[in-house]
């Protein structure tokens, strides 16, 4: 059995990022990961311009305050100043326009008194001070953006600025979703005797959703070898990796695991140290095909809801992060709260606790959900937006204690 940072590691050298590259319109590329380097043409700022509302001066002129000058042209943003400012004189300058010539600092207005057609500067200006000169924050032809970035609302503003009105990114990964067990309803039927509501279906289609991959929910499959082994074949053809849930514990109907051995794929992982979610099958599928080596991730996790979602955030979320292109290495996000309340642990796994984590003026804090924490119980996990981690060997935190929390992104 693997530890939960030996499962992630190894997770992480078996994905393959997807490389196939599509452009797509800069307003829809949120979320998006570049595929290639981008660079402009133009210099940012592209013209000398000022970053106040004042006056463009010579800073020779303005040595011994207050001084006199002469104004002898307004120059709003957006047009190109038509006057060389000469000895003793000055021009009425907006946030945003292109410096004239000669000029070489802007006296903000709050620093002068205007008087008709004159200005009395009343501070020593600085060589320079409040102009943008062109390409002081970037080069032309220097990289803006490395490939793998993912797409931010910052990016977006930086490709618009640099005139990228198509962008390449990685075509997003599909993920197909199955779920397995002979009492698995969809939602909206009725319960027959020892039936249950299929939510895990639900639920990894969002996750998937969330992470910035296609879902490609394929149903319900019954406890069937026959049926498994169609369905998982059937996935492996639709998408880039493959999740199911259920039938990987050691039930006489759980035939995920040798249904995958019969499909030629290699089991990297049968269970990982975690509570909830300690049966997790990782397996790969290795092909070659005219000379194309190619590789899908099947992650077969556990049933149970609550250890189906953990599951996925832990090891899957990272997963596809990788598989989407994004450059590093992925890795969930922990962070250190504050336990508002003990936190409790069998000791022999590392445990995942679930609840709120908010963001405090003295940092974090973690608020465990009250209620049970069965890895059946989806009830209280709604609203879940951190899960504590309490280390192997541990079998408690104090409350007042500080505690790494995994954060579930998204949620917060
Ligand atoms: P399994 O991992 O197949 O042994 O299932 C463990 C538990 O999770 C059983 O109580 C199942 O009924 C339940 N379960 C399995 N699959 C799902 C699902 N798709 N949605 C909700 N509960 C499930
Ligand atoms: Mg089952």
């Amino acid at each position: 059995m693997l530890t939960a940072a030996e499962a992630e590691r190894l997770i992480f050298t078996l994905v393959e990022p997807v490389r196939a590259v599509e452009s797509v319109p800069l307003a829809d590329c949120l979320g998006r990961v570049l595929a290639v380097p981008v660079r402009s043409e133009l210099d940012f700022p592209h013209w000398d311009n000022s970053a106040m509302d004042g006056y463009a001066v010579r800073a020779v002129d303005v040595q011994q305050v207050p001084v006199t000058l002469q104004v002898v042209a307004e120059i709003p943003a957006g047009t190109r100043p038509e006057v060389v400012i000469g000895p003793g004189q000055a021009a009425r300058i907006l946030t945003g326009a292109m410096m004239p010539e000669g000029a070489d600092a802007v006296v903000m207005q709050e620093e002068t008194a205007r008087e008709a057609a004159e200005v009395t500067i009343l501070a020593v200006p600085e060589s320079g001070s409040f102009v943008r000169s062109r390409g002081s924050f970037y080069r032309a032809g220097a990289e803006l953006l490395e490939a793998g970035r993912a797409i931010a609302p910052a990016e977006i503003a930086l490709l618009a600025a640099a005139q990228q009105t198509q962008v390449a990114v990685y075509r997003r990964p599909r993920v197909a979703i199955i779920s397995t067990g002979s009492e698995l309803v969809e939602p909206g039927q009725p319960l027959g005797p020892g039936q249950i509501v299929d939510s895990n279906q639900y639920a990894l289609a969002a996750l998937v959703a969330q992470a910035g991959a296609v879902p490609v929910a394929l149903g319900i499959v019954p406890d069937e070898r026959a049926a498994v082994k169609g369905a998982i074949a059937a996935a492996l053809s639709q998408a880039d990796m493959v999740l199911s849930s259920g039938g990987v514990s050691v039930g006489d109907y759980d035939y995920v695991d040798a249904v995958l051995a019969e499909l030629g794929a290699t089991l990297h992982i049968r269970s990982v140290a975690v509570k909830p979610g300690k049966p997790l099958t990782v397996a790969s599928f290795d092909y070659a095909q005219l000379s194309v080596v190619g590789r899908q991730v099947y992650f077969g996790l556990p049933g149970n809801p609550a250890s189906a979602m953990v599951g996925f955030w832990r090891f899957v979320a990272p997963a596809i992060q990788r598989l989407s292109g994004l450059a590093g290495a992925p890795s969930v996000a922990f962070v250190w709260a504050k336990a508002l309340t003990e936190l409790k642990a069998g000791g022999k796994r590392e445990t995942y606790l679930w609840g709120q984590l908010r963001a405090t003026e003295s940092g974090y804090e973690f608020a465990r959900a009250v209620g049970s924490h069965s890895s059946g119980n989806l009830v209280n996990l709604a609203n879940t937006s951190g899960l504590a981690v309490v280390p192997m060997g541990e079998t408690h935190i104090a409350a007042g204690e500080s505690v790494r929390v995994l954060v579930c992104k998204a949620n917060i």
